[in-house]
Parts: structure tokens; C-alpha cells; sequence
């Protein structure tokens, strides 16, 4: 697995050794941060050049009377690199629909950042077979013209089901949904982005899971919760991914 992706959603947490010791024990590890935006700019000041800085969301516009909104622009200013777009959390508990979503995807990709899209299927249409159908719609639905001059664009396929949860995806369900993502891509997107884009799991990866998701996953990386938060058990999953 190229040693591409491996990035931390801290979420609303900081990991309990605090920024410097997290960032500190990292060494040369190529792995990515995305702090609370309220912390970005000391990750970014902490962080070596082996560790790629970004946030966990952002306004869907540009500038403007958006009361406690932050724009891609302002991330781009504290040193952000990539933006988490789509997390479910944001879907669920927050209401964020596709639309508004393709327009943060927009915002990112305008801003020159990378954007990092999550998508995923819940148990309901796992349980009903539609996993991939749902996966597919949702990256239709993110086809935004400004894709055509996106330099990288990263698609996160995290399973509702599997966030928080302690119950992973196996290698071979990760398996294929990524390949349908691909085919999906190959659709709906422009040719050049869609090639490019390196297709993630998140749900529930930890030290114990890992090596069945890397060995069979056909994935590029992970997007990572709760075990961001340890950075012993995140550097573990940095080593997985070198084997
Ligand atoms: C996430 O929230 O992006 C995530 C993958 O969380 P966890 O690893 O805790 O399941």
C-alpha cells in the first residue's frame, strides 16, 4: 500500500498527551492532522514537513454574514492543506445534505486545497443490498464543475455503520465498494481527477484490524477516529502500512 493517506480526524477531542507530544512521536511517519480549527494553526507550527495539516470542515461559501462559519479561504491562510468534506457526522447530526455539500467540495477545490470527500452507506442499505448504489449516487451528486481543475481530490469511504462503532468493514467489503467507487468516478467525473483519486476506509481501523484491511481493502490510506487519538496506536497503523 503506497504510505499515501493516513489522517487523523481528532474530531471535538485533542489527543490526551496533548498537540506537541502527539506531533513529537510521530518522527518521520507520513501521516496527516486534522485538529479542531481552533488548533490548527499551533498543529501547523508543531508539525515537521512529513505531517500534512488540514481541517475537518468548512463553509460553503466565500465570505460573508455566515455567523460563525470559516471559510476554505481562511483554512488555506492557517496553513490548512486538505479539507474533510461530507463527514457523516456533519450529514447526520448536522443536517449537511448533498448539495451542500458539493458546494464545500467546490469551496475546497476554489481555495487550492485538497479536499477529502467521505461518503457511506448506512446499515439500513448494507442490510438491503445498496451499498454501492448509495456510494455512487453520493459521488454523482458531488460532480461539481470545479472538479475539472481539482489537482487531487480523495474520496474517504467510511460505512455509517462501522464510525465509532468498534465494528470494522472487512478487507473484502472495503474491497468492493472501492472498486465500484472507482467505476463511479470513472463515470461522473472529469477523466483526470477521477484517476487520480486515492480512495480511503474509515470506521473503526485500529492496530488489530488494519492488516486485513491493507492486505485486501484495495485502498490507498485511512481516515482515522478514535485511534487518532492514541499516538502509539496511530504510528502502529502507519507501520501497517508500510507492509
Ligand atoms: C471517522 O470519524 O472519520 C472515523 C473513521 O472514526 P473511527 O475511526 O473512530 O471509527
Amino acid at each position: 500500500m503506497p504510505n499515501r493517506y493516513l489522517i487523523a480526524n481528532w474530531k471535538m477531542n485533542l489527543p490526551p498527551e496533548g498537540i506537541g507530544p502527539f506531533l513529537g512521536a510521530m518522527g518521520q511517519a507520513n501521516v496527516a492532522v486534522a485538529p479542531p480549527y481552533v488548533y490548527l494553526k499551533d498543529v501547523v507550527a508543531g508539525a515537521k514537513q512529513n505531517i500534512l495539516v488540514g481541517a475537518q470542515n468548512c463553509a460553503d461559501q466565500k465570505s460573508g454574514a455566515f455567523t460563525g462559519e470559516i471559510s476554505a479561504d481562511m483554512l488555506r491562510d492557517c496553513g490548512a492543506r486538505f479539507v474533510i468534506v461530507g463527514h457523516s457526522e456533519r450529514r447526520n447530526i448536522y443536517g449537511e445534505d448533498d448539495a451542500l455539500i458539493a458546494r464545500k467540495l467546490a469551496m475546497v477545490i476554489e481555495a487550492g486545497l485538497i479536499p477529502v470527500l467521505c461518503i457511506g452507506e448506512n446499515q439500513q442499505q448494507r442490510d438491503g443490498g445498496h451499498a454501492t448504489a448509495f456510494c455512487s449516487d453520493q459521488l454523482r451528486a458531488a460532480a461539481v464543475p470545479q472538479l475539472e481543475k481539482a489537482s487531487e481530490v480523495v474520496i474517504a469511504y467510511e460505512p455509517i455503520w462501522a464510525i465509532g462503532t468498534g465494528r470494522n468493514a472487512t478487507g473484502e467489503m472495503v474491497a468492493e465498494i472501492a472498486m465500484a467507487i472507482r467505476v463511479a468516478l470513472s463515470i461522473f467525473w472529469p477523466a483526470g481527477v477521477a484517476r487520480r483519486a486515492p480512495v480511503l476506509y474509515g470506521g473503526s481501523v485500529t492496530p488489530d484490524n488494519v492488516d486485513d484491511l491493507v492486505a485486501h481493502g484495495e485502498i490507498d490510506g485511512f481516515l482515522v477516529g478514535g485511534a487518532s487519538l492514541d499516538s502509539k496506536k496511530f504510528l502502529a497503523l502507519a507501520e501497517a502500512m508500510k507492509r
